[in-house]
């Protein structure tokens, strides 16, 4: 469980109390959740239509008392297997007890969100919001917290969720007034890019002076590549620039860049694979990838085998984009081909060096003081 308490700021934070829900540990060291024994039924009712992409836990308060149910009816059918499955599988079920999503927007409840993502062992995550909204995403144990810039935005508005990315309805923030906030420890990396929602290529020259200064502050950059979810509202968005292809010109223009292809690239998956094997500083998360309601698991599956096969499992990050976290994460569990020092690698270890997340972690204050700053 987790209290919602007040910050500084006025603004709802996020503070835990005890230990995260429904885990417990076979003898081999697997980690048991509840939550997962539903991925492939109860979860879809707690999705709006627009929930894969937006606000997907506008419904979940009322599913919540049948999903205690399913839940505990759910444990004598499926309790069986799991145990047999830590008793004879030992090291090879066992997940890490940290988890990096990559890849994650705002929320209408913050704290239900985090709840949720804490219960499926998420322990850091990399959000990406309206600036004010990313206000209410604070550091705190066991959370925590890498704040992105979203930009440019299409007529000044988060897609799908359509509020304002700036209170002043600009669409791209200062070049300047991004580096101050970069410099002031706000911003920990570039993303979500939304160029092709903007309806201009990711090698756009508007784009080359804030990834200078990515690559001045040894700053990751996180581009949506692939496709997108109906009802965007971004009238100037073209699929065909979402192809990785078009990154090649900025890797050209900014040698050493650390960019993150959001979504793997998919449906231009080919030219995703292509790119990470040309250039050793290009990584990828596997959001909308492993997600079921969006990609057959088959079609996962085969993108999956296809990264390993050409060496980049090191390159390949975990992430969510709002999809329901327990499905998304069995996604990958489902994976046999996959070890557990690989899914550990692409759950946390891949993130935490891409993230520089260990040299970031001795420079944050304890107390939440580091974010928790006036919006501007
Ligand atoms: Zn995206």
């Amino acid at each position: 469980m987790a209290t919602s308490t007040t910050s500084r700021t006025g603004i709802p934070a996020i503070r835990p109390s005890g230990r995260p829900r429904g885990l417990g540990r076979c003898r081999t060291g697997a980690t048991f959740r509840p939550e997962s024994l539903l991925a492939d039924q109860a979860m879809t009712r707690h999705t709006t239509k627009k929930g894969d992409r937006a606000y997907p836990f506008e419904s979940s308060l009322a599913g919540a008392a049948n999903r205690r149910e399913e839940i505990r009816l759910g444990r004598y059918f499926k309790l069986a297997p799991w145990l047999l499955s830590c008793l004879v599988a030992g090291h090879a079920t066992a997940s890490p007890t940290e988890v990096i999503d990559t890849h994650l927007h705002g929320d209408r409840d913050p704290v239900a969100q985090l709840e949720a993502l804490r219960a499926s062992g998420i322990t850091t995550i990399a959000v990406s919001t309206s600036w004010e909204d990313q206000q209410r995403y604070v550091e705190g144990k066991p959370m925590s917290v890498l704040h992105g810039l979203m930009f440019p935005c299409p007529q000044g508005k988060v897609p799908y969720s359509l509020q304002d990315c700036h209170a002043d309805g600009r669409e791209w923030p200062g070049v300047e007034w991004t580096e101050a906030r970069i410099k002031s420890g706000r911003i920990d990396f570039l993303g979500e890019i939304l160029t092709q929602y903007y309806g201009i290529s990711p090698s756009d020259a508007r784009m080359d002076p804030y990834y200078s200064l990515a690559v001045r502050h040894d700053l990751p950059v996180g581009i949506h590549t692939g496709s997108a979810g109906p009802d965007h509202g971004s009238p100037n968005f073209r699929e065909d620039l979402g192809n990785p292809a078009l990154l090649r010109d900025m890797l050209v223009r900014h040698p050493g860049i650390r960019l993150w292809i959001m979504h793997a690239g998919a449906p231009f998956f080919d030219e995703t694979v292509a790119l990470m094997r040309e250039y050793p500083n290009v990584h990828a998360d596997i959001s909308v990838i492993n997600n079921p309601r969006i990609v057959p698991p088959e079609a996962f599956a085969a993108m999956m085998r296809t990264l390993m096969d050409a060496g980049l499992g090191d390159r390949i990050m975990f992430g969510s984009d709002n999809a329901d976290i327990a499905t998304v994460r069995a996604s990958l569990d489902a994976l046999t081909f996959l070890d557990a020092a690989q899914k550990q690698a692409i759950l946390h270890d891949n993130a935490e060096r891409f993230f520089r997340i260990e040299r970031n972690a001795g420079a944050v204050a304890p107390g939440n003081t580091r974010k928790v700053q006036d919006v501007d």
